[in-house]
């Protein structure tokens, strides 16, 4: 691609009313509040992408790059994306359901969640819009990646987190030299803050003024999972909700690639999933009502996902709604042993979120919701290394021996045992 190659993204447009608004650093359609969001060319894109022009590019989010709001290359994070889609036999087997995919967004470049799919698209529009300073209102992850890609594009920023967050969200972007301003209070008082700072100062919000593109960098994820499954809609995926957007953009994304012909429509259910302690989408979900009503103060061990008030939260009701799907929440405790279900059968390390995600599913299989003789793909969102805080103590102990094979064999590996046991013989 080359810097003068059509872009196919045409106007913002509001989700309530459809009007239309300038390609601007602007979000709210002025007659009726709705939402703005991107919209594109399709006849064109239909014309011009499919499967053999993706497969032909690197493996970034970026060879989705038609469906993307920029107007030239990407500048920024050209390089996030395209994390594996793995197949999860043994945790298959654990939960009782015909196949499980994990999506393993722990491993996205180069913050290492899905924030960076969001944060590459909103700065590099952020670049062409000419913003010299960037900033967020964050849970943590995205805190970290506007931290990080900043840092690597040159840009100036600000995150505003809440103050109680977990060591490693902190210091995970403090690393990159960034303004880390804690906030007394809860995300939703954060993100208040930030759109007084974001009218008064100009500067590109990335999920404020800028959130028509930062939100479409989560169809990413869903236009990987369909090309790693083999260019096909999974039957049920299983999202983690915060603000609701990533479940919204994941159905997006499914509707865009049967749109333009690079997949078959299918049957498919997207499912949500939260933390009890802050769970207003799944209880609006549980009571049959599109009316969220907001948790003043969100106590959960998944600060990733306490969002109270979810600004996307209507339209994920819809979606889960529209395709059949189903809304769950889980308990701390839950969320820990979701953690070492996924860590012990699939070998991967999530943050809290992951947690919920995989004890939400497991709740979703076991009442019939998702049936076993189904698949699933779960979005796992975060790694676990951040938020070590969660599972501290809870994850067996270190055993502690001197160095000697005596002891070894005393607290260890007892050589009776040795003995019985079926040790592989040489060849
Ligand atoms: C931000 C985030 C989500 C979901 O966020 P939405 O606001 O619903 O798009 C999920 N998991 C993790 C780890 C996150 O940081
Ligand atoms: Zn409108």
């Amino acid at each position: 691609m080359h810097k003068n190659a059509p872009s196919y993204f045409s106007n913002l447009k509001c989700r309530e009313c459809g009007r239309l608004y300038p390609k601007q650093a602007i979000h709210v359609c002025d007659f009726d509040f709705g939402p703005l969001e991107a919209a594109y060319d399709y006849d064109a894109i239909k014309a011009a992408l499919n499967r053999e022009v993706i497969e032909s590019r690197p493996k970034s989010m970026w060879r989705y790059r038609e469906l993307l709001p920029i107007d030239g290359e990407p500048t920024v994070g050209t390089q996030v994306g395209f994390t594996p889609l793995v197949k999860a036999d043994r945790l298959a087997e654990k939960l009782g359901i015909k196949a499980l995919y994990i999506k393993n967004d722990t491993v996205n470049y180069p913050t290492l969640s899905f924030k960076d799919r969001v944060v590459s698209v909103a700065l590099s529009r952020a670049k062409e819009l000419g913003f010299t300073t960037v900033a967020c209102a964050s849970t943590g992850n995205l805190a970290n990646s506007v931290a990080a890609n900043a840092a690597a594009a040159g840009l100036k920023s600000y995150v505003l987190i809440p103050a109680d967050l977990e060591q490693g969200k902190v210091l995970g972007s403090l690393v990159y030299g960034t303004n880390v301003i804690g906030i007394h209070g809860a995300y939703d008082q954060v993100n208040r803050l930030c759109s007084e700072i974001a009218g008064k100062y100009g500067w590109g919000f990335v999920n404020v003024n800028l959130r028509p593109y930062y939100a479409e960098g989560s169809k990413s994820m869903g236009f990987e999972i369909m090309e790693q499954l083999g260019w096909r809609i999974p039957r049920h995926t299983v999202v983690p909700m915060a603000s609701g957007s990533l479940l919204t953009k994941i159905h997006k994304s499914y509707g865009e690639f049967t749109k333009v012909g690079i997949v078959d429509d299918a049957p498919f259910s997207i499912h949500g999933a939260q933390a009890t302690g802050c769970a207003p989408i799944s209880h609006a979900m549980k009571k049959g009502t599109d009316i969220v009503k907001p948790v003043p103060k969100p106590d959960t061990i998944a600060k990733s996902l306490a969002i109270g008030t979810p600004a996307d939260g209507y339209y994920a009701i819809h979606v889960m709604r529209q395709t059949g799907g189903f809304a769950e929440d889980v308990t701390d405790d839950e969320i820990v042993e979701g953690i070492k279900l996924l860590a012990e059968y699939a070998g991967i390390f999530a943050e809290t979120a992951g947690g919920v995600t995989v004890a939400c599913a497991k709740k979703l299989i076991e009442s019939g919701k998702i049936p076993r003789d189904e698949e699933a793909v779960l979005c796992i969102t975060g790694h676990g290394l951040k938020t070590q805080e969660a599972i501290q103590g809870k994850c067996g102990e270190l055993r502690l021996i001197k160095p000697s094979l005596r002891e070894f064999e005393e607290k260890v590996y007892a050589p009776d045992q040795a003995a019985t046991a079926a040790s592989p013989s040489p060849q």
